[in-house]
């Protein structure tokens, strides 16, 4: 089969025949259609600090991904060949103290695929059954592919009541985009969204939310002055992993606001806890998705007609890959999708 794999330790990514995977008996083959490049997979190809201190020579890479199932092994009982599916991308211990509890986000020995197991940008990949989702046969393809980023998104936009609260998003890249058209969906009153880049507040401009704000040009508080605000905003997602970003978020927030952090930053930085407690902020780090209840919840938003298709920009088949790994670096696109679908 075909498949991406980081064969050199350099930047890169090279399309390789390699076996298909064989299947253990909790395990599904799917035969994978679309897949969508992540910010990991740009650090992969990049091949920067990160990546060279966490990915193996070898490694075939992506994790988001859209398919149908091929085969299943001998103990799977839910899946069928032809089945749409796609795969939480965190493959978790089973034997943690958190995963014994039910909480299966928080293992503390999460294998990660495409990073530390065999990814998705292949012909094919095997994931354990218990890992998979099922689509509705009518979902929108490219839509289905990047369920593990809007559940990234949707997990951010659960953590705290939305209904009729005043929402700040710092960050307009995929997630925080999709995050801002789940807080709408919501019902959150205003949804404002700040980010450094033209063309990523370009098309947050084009998701209908209530201010799109260029924080070089713009203060919060002028914002806020704007829509009559008077106490700051009452929830916030940090989206970006930029240190001014989250220092002026908990300057704007409400005295007992809540954050939920899910940018990451790419060093450690100084904020003014005194002003962090004296306002009662609450601040949440988020990771991943919940297993598998953020997936029920993506599937019912899609279902009850949150359209997230517009922050999906770009499309190439998989051959093209090296053109689609120069647009995610560029920045100047939102979700961009490959097509495995001819093989
Ligand atoms: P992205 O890099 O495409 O988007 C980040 C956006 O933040 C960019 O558009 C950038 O222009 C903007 N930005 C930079 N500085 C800013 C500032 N000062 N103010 C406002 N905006 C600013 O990333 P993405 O794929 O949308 O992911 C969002 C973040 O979440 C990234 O930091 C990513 O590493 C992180 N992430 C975390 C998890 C998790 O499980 N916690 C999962 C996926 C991604
Ligand atoms: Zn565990």
């Amino acid at each position: 089969m075909r498949a991406l794999v980081k064969s050199k330790a350099e930047p890169g990514l090279w399309m390789e025949d390699v076996p298909v995977p064989e299947i253990a008996r909790e395990d599904v083959l799917v035969r994978v259609l679309r897949t969508g490049i992540c910010g990991t997979d740009h650090h992969i190809y990049a091949w920067d600090r990160w990546a060279d201190e966490h990915v193996a020579v070898g490694l075939v890479v992506g994790h988001e991904f859209v398919g149908r199932v091929d085969r299943c092994g001998e103990d799977v009982t839910e899946f069928q060949p032809g089945d749409l599916v796609s795969g939480e991308g965190h493959v978790v211990c089973g034997r943690c103290r958190n995963c014994k509890a039910g909480r299966r986000v928080e293992c503390a020995r999460s294998q990660s695929v495409g990073v530390s197991r065999p990814g998705a940008f292949a012909d094919y990949i095997a994931m354990p059954a218990s890992n998979l989702w099922h689509h509705p046969p009518s979902i929108d393809l490219d839509v289905a592919a990047i369920f593990d980023p809007f559940g990234n998104a949707v997990h951010v936009a659960t953590a705290f009541r939305l209904l009729g609260e005043d929402v700040l998003i710092t960050g307009a890249g995929p997630i925080g985009l999709m995050a801002a058209l789940v807080a709408r969906h919501a019902g959150a009153r205003f949804v404002v969204a700040s980010d450094v880049s033209d063309y990523r507040r370009d098309l947050a401009g084009r998701l209908g939310l209530t201010r799109v704000v260029d924080p070089a040009t713009t203060t919060l508080w002028d914002v806020m002055a704007e829509l009559q605000m008077t106490e700051g905003f009452d929830v916030g997602f940090e989206m970006s992993g930029n240190p001014n970003a989250l220092r002026q978020m908990l300057a704007s927030m409400r005295h007992g606001g809540k954050v939920a952090l899910l940018g990451l930053p790419e060093e450690p930085f100084e904020i003014d806890w005194s002003q962090l407690v004296m306002n009662m902020t609450t601040v949440r780090g988020i990771y991943g998705r919940q297993i598998m209840e953020t997936w029920y919840e993506m599937s019912v938003l899609v279902g009850s007609g949150l359209d997230i298709s517009p922050v999906i920009t770009h499309r190439f088949a998989a051959d093209e890959f090296d053109e689609a790994f120069r647009v995610v670096g560029s920045a100047r696109c939102g979700k961009v999708i490959l097509d495995w679908s001819e093989a």
